[in-house]
């Protein structure tokens, strides 16, 4: 959605430091089963920018699960994402925590975004695509929680993809 946009560098580790915060914040520092959706009804509790809706499926286009409106602060999720994210799928709980991560990052943080009129190739770090799957997979899967497990473990114990659980341990330096 956010492809024509680059946001400035953020790197995988400042991005776990706000994943971080965040969760200290909530008072998840320790909880490796992240309660997603139960945080989407206490963020529009206490963050007066931040509200979402749960919209019917055909709202959004085909290859959309949710998007965020980043003017606004406003989540739409579809249904049937909900629907999965409440019954612990994992693909579906990661879905949401992207769009914190858009929300947090573009809304609340602010990071500031630049149209990209020459269409130049946008760098990992600078999309903000991919700063919202690094802060979902951060935010999801604590690293300092999940020392010597294996992939099956992350996943079940985190409530993530076992894709979700091998990219985190991919990625964990
Ligand atoms: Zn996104």
């Amino acid at each position: 959605m956010l492809a024509d946009y680059y946001v400035e560098a953020k790197s995988r580790k400042e991005i776990r430091g706000l994943a971080n915060l965040l969760r200290n914040k909530l008072g998840l520092q320790d909880v490796l089963w992240i309660p997603i959706v139960e945080l989407l009804d206490i963020l529009a509790e206490t963050i007066e920018e931040f509200s979402y809706e749960v919209v019917p499926d055909n709202e959004l286009a085909n290859e959309i699960h949710a998007e965020t409106d980043i003017v606004t602060g406003h989540i739409k999720i579809k249904e049937s994402v909900y629907v999965r994210a409440c019954d612990g799928e994992g693909r579906d709980r990661m879905t949401i925590a992207h769009e914190i991560g858009h929300f947090f990052m573009l809304c609340l943080c602010g990071f500031k975004l630049h149209r990209n009129y020459e269409n130049n190739i946008i760098p990992a770090y600078k999309d903000p695509e991919w700063q919202a799957k690094c802060f979902a997979g951060e935010f999801m899967v604590g690293k300092h929680l999940i020392n010597d497990m294996d992939i099956f473990e992350i996943a079940n114990k985190c409530g993530v993809s076992l894709d979700a659980a091998g990219y985190q341990c991919a990625h964990n330096d």
